[in-house]
């Protein structure tokens, strides 16, 4: 129940039992009085009845006196107090006026008519004194008759007076027991008052200042152990406590604000710190498929609540191909045009529902999200002042909290730029890589990277029961160009077979310069037929060149071929030094032929080496 309505109702109660107590105190005041009127009745009645026996006697007393001594001042005094006596009816109405009943009052009419007797004997007594029949006189005062008459006058006086003292004794004793009763109950009502208060003052202390005090006293513990997650309790009340609880509300808001900076703050260097490891990973990345893993890796935990793509250009398609994504995306296209994304057209970070309003790219479907376009982020990756890809981020389903991402913007643009970093790295070092395996003379793979292709493609024929064929090739007299016509002249030799025989397989990445004028063609699933007919067309092609350096023919260039072919005349181990050792069956036999190797039984292996 609210602490209002009790009050309420123990107001009420209060003015109802104080109303009741007046009442009972009123009502035990009357009472009272009623006594008061019934003892001061009483007094009066005492007084008229009293007076009535005096006079009755005094007369008495005066006429006898006159008659035993003659005196006529008793006489006087006799006839002054019969004069003054009144009239019977009066002296009863003045017993009746004073309170006294009818049959009170009857009763004492009784006596006074028989004191009025009493006085008719004594005139009679001092008429017949006064004419000198004392004799008569004093048997008439004198004499038991009129003795009688007094004690029968006193005896009615008495009984009057007994009636009278019995009830109004009754009335004082029914008055006070009313007045006590009354009393009693307004001292019951005021006791009742008392308590009523008392429950009040108790209800008020315990609502108001108790209650709110031990939960304050509980919070202010709880917010002290740091737990901010405690509700002060509401309360309104304008007073010291109501002040106490605003207090502990404004503390406890400051210590969430704390919490929520400190928070802030441990996700931030958790970020950067996430980032930072994100880097060193990617510098150590060999491929491009390390870098994704990487992103894969890091990405949905430095940005949780976004999936995304990262995508590569590639100008030769003139295409943004994906190559990783993470948290599964759904609104980005896997490839586009780079001209789709206004990020890579802008060379800028595109957001079209961030703080400023934008258009969405076209490489976004939108179509499920028709009202509000969401909030995608496009990054454009750059290196050496080259567009290589894109970094795209979209929110996940119900994680829209610009706020909070808005802070991670910068967090995101330092990924971007150190992805594009990394790749930009990889690249370089792709290149770099292609720089030592290849030969800057002709264009042509060198021997070390004829080393790696040899294993793989051994391994390859030998694993798929297929024949491989090898060429070694060697200009015929090629220090003759250089003797001749000077080393220029000879590079350029090199460079016009060295372009021949590239075009002369079918992946130019199996023509090898092995060294000074010397060739080498990897021919994967040739048999020796087949790989003898090529070499003969090579050859063949090679000596129909006109070669020209600065305007000058060179005349006609020639070339010796060693072919082996494994499995077919050797070990898949030893195809190069068969290939050597047919080469050198060429140049033995009259160079610009092919020599096929013999079948490794029959010939010295190692007769070159
Ligand atoms: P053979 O028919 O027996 O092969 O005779 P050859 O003259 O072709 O062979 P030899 O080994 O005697 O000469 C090869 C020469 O090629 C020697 C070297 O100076 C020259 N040479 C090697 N590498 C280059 C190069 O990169 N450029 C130029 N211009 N000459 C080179
Ligand atoms: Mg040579
Ligand atoms: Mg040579």
């Amino acid at each position: 129940m609210k602490l209002a309505t009790i009050t309420n109702w123990a107001y009420g109660t209060t003015v109802a039992l104080t109303l009741l107590s007046g009442t009972t105190m009123l009502l035990a005041s009357h009472a009272q009085e009623v006594e008061e009127q019934a003892v001061e009745q009483r007094y009066l009645l005492t007084k008229a009845t009293s007076r009535l026996g005096n006079d009755i006697f005094e007369l008495t007393e005066h006429a006898r006196q006159y008659l035993d001594t003659g005196q006529a001042n008793y006489k006087i005094a006799y006839q002054h107090d019969f004069e003054d006596l009144e009239a019977v009816e009066k002296r009863a109405e003045a017993v009746a006026t004073a309170g006294a009943s009818r049959n009170e009052v009857a009763m004492l009419q009784d006596a006074m008519n028989w004191a009025d007797t009493l006085h008719d004997e004594q005139a009679a007594a001092i008429t017949a004194f006064d004419s000198g029949n004392e004799q008569q006189a004093r048997q008439l005062l004198f004499g038991a008759e009129y003795e009688r008459e007094l004690d029968r006058v006193e005896n009615l006086l008495g009984r009057f007076q007994d009636r009278l003292d019995q009830r109004i004794d009754s009335q004082i004793e029914d008055a006070t027991q009313i007045s006590d009763i009354w009393k009693t109950m307004s001292e019951i009502t005021l006791v009742l008052t008392a308590l009523m208060f008392l429950c009040v003052l108790y209800f008020v202390f315990k609502r108001r200042v108790l209650s709110p005090v031990v939960k304050l006293s509980d919070v202010v513990n709880r917010l002290a152990a740091q737990d901010f997650a405690v509700q002060p309790p509401e309360i309104d009340q304008i007073d010291e406590i109501g002040d106490m609880a605003q207090a502990i509300r404004i503390f406890r808001e400051n210590g969430l604000e704390r919490q929520r900076l400190e928070a802030e703050r441990n996700a931030d260097s958790q970020t950067r710190n996430l980032i930072s490891r994100m880097t060193q990973r990617m510098q150590g990345c060999d491929s491009l498929s390390d870098l994704t893993e990487v992103v894969q890796r890091f990405l949905p935990e430095i940005a949780p609540n976004r999936a995304g793509r990262l995508y590569i250009l590639d100008q030769t398609r003139n295409a943004v191909t994906e190559v990783c994504n993470w948290s599964s995306p759904t609104m980005s296209q896997p490839e586009f045009a780079p001209a789709s994304c206004w990020a890579l057209r802008r060379a800028m970070p595109h957001r079209p529902s961030g703080t400023h309003i934008d258009v969405p790219c076209p490489h976004l479907d939108i179509a499920s999200h028709p009202e509000d376009i969401p909030d995608t982020i496009c990054m454009p990756l750059s290196s050496q002042r080259e567009m290589i890809g894109l970094l795209y981020f979209e929110p996940l389903e119900g994680e829209e909290d610009n706020a909070a991402n808005a802070r991670h913007d910068v967090y995101l643009r330092m990924v971007a730029e150190n992805i594009a970093l990394a790749i930009g790295n990889l690249r370089l070092r792709e290149k770099l890589r292609e720089m030592a395996m290849m030969d800057p003379l002709t264009g042509l793979a060198n021997r070390r990277r004829l080393d790696a292709v040899l294993e793989v493609e051994l391994a390859r024929a030998a694993r798929l029961d297929e024949p491989i064929s090898c060429l070694m090739t060697d200009i015929d007299h090629f220090k003759h160009f250089n003797d001749t016509f000077g080393h220029e002249a000879g590079d350029h030799v090199l460079q016009e077979v060295g372009k021949l025989l590239q075009h002369a397989t079918r992946d130019p990445e199996m023509a090898f310069r092995y060294g000074g004028e010397e060739f080498l063609l990897l021919l994967p699933g040739f048999d020796s037929a087949m790989a003898l007919e090529r070499a003969e067309e090579i050859r063949r092609k090679v000596s129909e060149l006109h070669v020209i350096h600065s305007g000058q023919e060179l005349g006609s260039v020639t070339i010796s071929i060693g072919l082996a072919t494994a499995p077919e005349q050797c070990g898949f181990n030893l195809i190069l030094r068969s290939a050597d050792n047919a080469l050198m069956d060429a140049k033995n036999n009259g160079r610009d032929r092919v020599e096929v190797a013999l079948p490794y039984d029959q010939r010295n292996i190692g007769q070159r080496a």
